[in-house]
């Protein structure tokens, strides 16, 4: 969740520095954020991992409600400086599964690693995935990212793990096959006929989730978002997921590892909605 960074820093330091995970002297590392933002520095922060047998299943999160992901339209993919971002079209709303209201979406991106290592912000048990996908929602009556960030329960963004596949995902064709033509910060490119159901595996595998309350993984960090992050995994090949390494962060060194490290979870306690076989083993073990 990379929004705030543009507009944050360019009131603070003009565009001056910018905050990528691993850079140059001049930008703020990750550990470092805490001392110009405050908020992520926070007893709330994201991302975290997840130990699935501290995890407490809840008979509540049942599966949500995804009206819009259907709808293919023509979007528009862009480096902004920090990951790849698609910005979404209007009418694509999550409801249910606990959610306090319905959220709309406004954008997806990615968080990726560098040369086959893993780049996912959220770990399960200590594994990072090579690929993390994040497509983030407001509540409908917000207009912006930045209002919403206000509400601790401001924001929703359903977190995707990708795995490598031996075999092309062909519903990131047209997605992977763009990215050469952005591969500059500020660069854009318009897709033709992309739908977020292609982007995510089937909706009957969506039924496992965790569900934590945290934050933006980027600065100001606000603790505004309801994270849910899906078990089912996204099939991309060796090939494909190398494609994301060809795009540049501005001063032209390639876009890589932009991740933040995991959070200490501290009093909060991570939910798994229902059908979980892992926590079924767990219970079975703590009667002996
Ligand atoms: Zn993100």
């Amino acid at each position: 969740t990379h929004v705030f960074i543009n507009f944050i820093f360019s009131i603070l330091f003009f565009g001056s520095l910018d905050l990528r995970s691993h850079s140059k002297e001049t930008s703020i590392r990750p550990d470092a954020w805490k001392t110009v933002f405050p908020q992520c520095g926070g007893r709330s922060q994201s991302p975290v991992n997840i130990v699935t047998k501290k995890s407490v299943k809840d008979e509540r999160l049942t599966p949500l409600q995804y009206d819009g992901y259907q709808e293919a339209s023509e979007v528009l993919l862009k480096n902004n400086g920090h990951t790849v971002q698609l910005d979404l079209p209007p009418g694509i709303v999550i409801s249910g599964g606990q959610l306090a209201a319905n959220y709309k979406a406004l954008q997806l991106h990615l968080h990726w690693g560098k040369d086959g290592s893993p780049g996912s912000e959220h770990t399960i048990d200590g594994e990072q995935f090579p690929m993390e996908m994040h497509i983030v929602h407001i509540k409908e009556n917000y207009n912006s990212l930045s209002q919403a960030a206000e509400d601790p329960s401001g924001i929703a963004v359903l977190g995707f793990f990708f795995e490598e596949s031996a075999s092309e995902n062909k519903k990131y064709s047209s997605l992977v096959d763009a990215l050469k033509r952005i591969v500059r910060p500020s660069s854009n490119a318009t897709l033709p006929g992309i739908s977020l159901e292609m982007l995510i595996p089937p909706q009957s595998s969506l039924e496992k989730y965790f569900r934590y309350d945290g934050s933006l993984t980027t600065p100001g960090c606000a603790e505004a978002v309801i994270w849910t992050l899906f078990e089912s995994t996204i099939p991309l090949s060796g090939s494909q997921l190398s494609a994301f390494w060809q795009l540049q962060f501005p001063e032209g060194e390639e876009m890589v590892q932009n991740y933040r490290p995991v959070q200490p979870l501290n009093s909060r306690r991570v939910l798994y909605s229902k059908g979980s076989a892992v926590l079924v083993s767990w219970l079975s073990l703590s009667y002996f």
